[in-house]
């Protein structure tokens, strides 16, 4: 059974959409989905169309699980959009995997969608008093019924009409009439680029530039915050352009979320944690300690930076079982406890007797850390000293992180020296605020708002910030 919180569905998800005009489409709409894997492995979808009909096929579980070689021969077509969703706070349940397909005044629409809007609960309910039906509790049903409320007109032009009404973030992927839609909210919160497929055969649309390098598609830009584009046949287009106050891209994609090969919004990911790891040397001075070790995956290429910038020998310290989900999905503390255990194991011949730096991307609940330092001094760390690139999480994001509930951040109700004591670590450094901007290369495109609170996409509980 679905679950409707209070503020929402978090979705943290990756979107995929191709338009490739004589070519069967679902072998690289796979491709693309499997290069956003890490965006979301609770369920994944593809929907396909041919010839005036849309098929689609999602299920709950791994792109490789869900789909097969006679799964993909069955759904032919040019034209097609995907979907990868993550975990949620709500039950899993197959009906919340998207693409969402219904059939509409305009014929056969089929929607993906990446973010959280904010005023999910007020559209619905104003949706719902006029005739709207809901099987689900997602925001893509509520941008579905709002995009049908608006169906006299084309798909583009009913989008833009609805952008007007929506909240938070989003980067969308639609198909209708056998051509591809897209938008990314005004504030460009979650990414969203476009390729273009090697001899012109046509275009794709991703959350993050891996799944076009994945199918050879060359990058062409990222999707412009408030930009609606049509992809069909003759090639690509900006349909129309929603005013974008500022942009707000997320930080914490670079800090955690997406792929180190991604370059998004200009800013390779890979290049901004080595650098958050320097900065982060600069920062802490000269830490006395004989190794820096990175908590793998995403704290590999700050430890780096780290090591290079302190001069420090940097060293694989910890193993990664790489065949355990990401540690969030688990729904209970008592569950998440045990699968940092399970994925991270300290290798005692690299660290024993050894002063560690030990390199992390974030500290949320204090649950990875906590169960680290433990095992690190287990297996014989003689001091451990964690460093950390993302400055402390003090708010809970509503578009789309799921980062828990403020109560549940450590940072919100500690102070630093109290969180050094509860993960039992010998020093704890975070980035700070300014050091996180200079890695990223700005300190006025970004949204920040899980580190000062400033909510500028607006709030669940309150109008958004006019600026
Ligand atoms: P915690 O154990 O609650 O302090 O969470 C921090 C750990 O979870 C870090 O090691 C991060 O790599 C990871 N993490 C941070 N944010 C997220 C997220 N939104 N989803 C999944 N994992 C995350």
């Amino acid at each position: 059974m679905a679950c409707i919180t209070d503020d929402g569905f978090h979705e943290e998800c990756g979107v995929f959409a191709i338009c490739a005009p004589g070519m069967d489409v679902a072998h690289l709409t796979y491709l693309g989905l499997f290069a956003l894997q890490h965006r979301g492995q609770e369920g994944c979808g593809m929907a396909v169309w041919k010839d005036g009909n849309i098929q689609f096929h999602k299920r709950l579980g791994l792109v490789n699980d869900v789909f097969n070689e006679e799964i993909l021969e069955s759904l032919p077509g040019s034209v097609a959009i995907g979907h990868v969703r993550y975990a949620t706070t709500g039950e899993t349940s197959e009906l919340n995997t998207q693409p969402i397909v219904a059939q509409y005044y305009q014929g056969q629409l089929a929607l993906a969608h990446n973010g959280n809007l904010t005023n999910t609960e007020a559209l619905r309910e104003a949706l719902a008093k006029t005739g709207s039906l809901f099987q689900t509790a997602t925001d893509t049903e509520v941008l579905c019924n709002l995009l049908a409320r608006y169906a006299e007109n084309s798909l583009d032009v009913a989008m833009e009409k609805a952008m007007a009404e929506l909240e938070g973030s989003y980067a969308l992927v639609a198909i209708n009439d056998g051509k591809i839609f897209a938008a990314r909210d005004p504030y460009g919160n979650r990414p969203l680029c476009i390729g273009k497929l090697a001899e012109n055969a046509g275009y794709v649309v991703a959350s993050e530039s891996c799944a076009l390098d994945t199918i050879e598609a060359e990058f062409v830009r990222d999707v412009e915050p408030g930009e609606i584009l049509v992809i069909d046949e003759t090639g690509i287009h900006t349909a129309a352009k929603v005013p974008s106050p500022r942009s707000a891209h997320c930080i914490f994609e670079y800090v955690y979320f997406a792929r180190p090969d991604s370059t998004i919004d200009g800013v390779n990911v890979n290049q901004s944690r080595r650098r958050m790891g320097a900065i982060l040397a600069r920062e802490t001075g000269d830490l006395d300690v004989d190794i820096v070790i990175p908590v793998p995956d995403s704290g590999t290429t700050a430890a780096i930076g780290y090591a290079e910038a302190s001069g420090k020998q940097f060293t694989q310290g910890i193993l990664k079982n790489r065949y355990t989900a990401r540690t969030f999905i688990q729904p209970t503390q008592a569950m998440r406890e045990k699968m940092v255990k399970l994925k991270l194991s300290p290798i005692r011949e690299e660290i024993g007797g050894k002063r560690v730096a030990v390199v992390d991307d974030s500290i949320v609940r204090g649950t990875t850390s906590k169960r680290l330092v433990a095992l690190l001094r287990e297996r014989g760390a003689a001091e451990v000293h964690m460093l950390i690139t993302c400055p402390p999480v003090l708010y809970p994001c509503y578009y789309g992180i799921d980062t828990a509930e403020r109560d549940k951040l450590i940072a919100a109700n500690h102070s630093l020296e109290e969180i050094r004591q509860y993960i039992n670590a010998d020093s704890l450094h975070y980035i700070s605020l300014e050091g996180l901007y200079e890695a990223v290369g700005s300190d006025d495109k970004y949204c920040v708002a899980c580190l000062n609170g400033d909510y500028c996409l607006g709030h669940p509980n309150c109008k958004k910030k006019q600026s």
